[in-house]
């Protein structure tokens, strides 16, 4: 794993690569009494020739960056000096800093990472506060660590489209608050309501509604597009809740994807708050194509339908994966595993 330590006298220093295991932290730390934490969750994936690639790493970092900051913690990026591994400093790239640092312990533990196409390495950057007092205020002490871990293909056996269940009572996040960060304290309150959507409608996950319209944000730890074919009969648009309210965690495989289909020019991409009355006309008037979530664990997440007020709204793919969904998955693992040349693979 890899740790680092940030103070006010010394900043971020000594980065070290040490053996998986435990921390010893404050009983007093702020992260365990006000949830001061935050995480990313990304990996690194082994293409045919065995070369290690990483997929948009700064896209991370900097929302990394960017939850530390509402957190008061400061940030590590491009901070760390090059050369901070000491006589490691032969494997020093250009980039110094945070991303240096991680691909430092993802070089050092890519035997770790199976050959095989599905599979990759999860990395789990973290950042805790970790002053010895309680106190609530500025962060005056803080850690930063990496954990990885091997990861097996999220569909073993296929694709396994989901049934989504509309939560009409919980709220994830709200205009004003935290949503478009990856704070700690926005995912322990999700696990109750999705639990429940499981054990008592039978649902793979929660669809997460804002406002008396139930505007569609997200779904469980996932953005979430609609392929709709438009009412004015002018075309098919992929629509997803949009950035600008800070509600909605801004995710690198939905950016990926927006960017993607924007290229393609097939389809309209409209970032815009789909309401679940939307959804019911559209699935009425056969308009309703495909609705697929999108994240780095399972990159296209495909919905064969959403219970909503007793309903069971049918998206007509079913248990099979839509077009849109297909094309999508061939082309971003088609970047991330290196058939395809693109700026957003980095090799290691
Ligand atoms: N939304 C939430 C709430 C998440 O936790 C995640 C996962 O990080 C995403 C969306 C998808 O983001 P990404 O594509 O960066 O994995």
């Amino acid at each position: 794993m890899l740790e680092i330590d940030w103070d006010a006298v010394n900043g971020w220093h000594d980065p070290k690569i040490i053996p998986y295991g435990n921390l010893s932290i404050s009983p007093a730390a702020p992260t365990f009494h006000y949830g001061i934490g935050c995480f990313e969750g990304m990996k690194a994936y082994k293409d045919a020739e065995g070369q290690v690639r990483m997929f948009r790493p700064n896209k991370n970092i900097e929302r990394l960056e960017t939850s530390m900051t509402r957190l008061t913690m400061p940030s590590p990026y491009g901070e760390l000096p090059p050369g901070h591994f000491g006589n490691d400093s032969a494997s020093l790239g250009e980039d110094g800093g945070f991303l240096q640092c991680m691909k430092d312990l993802i070089k050092l533990d890519h035997d770790w990472i199976p050959e095989k196409e599905g599979y990759s390495l999860y990395i789990r950057p973290t950042a805790i506060g970790n002053a010895e007092s309680l106190g609530l205020r500025k962060v005056g002490n803080c850690k930063l660590y990496v954990i990885l871990s091997p990861a097996g293909p999220y569909y073993p056996t296929g694709f396994a489209p989901v049934k989504l269940f509309a939560d009409t009572v919980n709220v994830r996040a709200w205009p004003g608050g935290v949503g478009n960060v990856k704070v700690a304290g926005n995912y322990g309150p999700t696990i109750q309501p999705s639990h429940d959507a499981a054990v008592d409608h039978g649902c793979g996950s929660s669809l997460w509604l804002y406002g008396e319209n139930h505007e569609i944000t997200e779904v469980g730890a996932m953005n979430i597009l609609f392929v709709i074919k438009k009412k004015d009969g002018s075309g098919t648009e992929i629509a997803t809740a949009p950035l600008t309210r800070g509600d909605i965690l801004p995710g690198v495989t939905r950016d990926s994807i927006l960017r993607l289909a924007r290229e393609w020019g097939e389809y309209e991409v409209n970032e815009r708050f789909l309401t679940m009355g939307e959804v019911l006309e559209a699935e009425a008037d056969g308009r309703l194509l495909e609705v697929l979530g999108c994240g780095t664990a399972a990159i296209i997440s495909p919905v064969k339908s959403i219970l909503y007020n007793g309903h069971e709204i049918q998206v007509p793919t079913g248990d099979k994966v839509g077009p849109v969904a297909t094309k999508m998955w061939d082309a971003i693992t088609g970047i991330q595993y290196g058939k395809v040349e693109h700026p957003w693979s980095v090799v290691l």
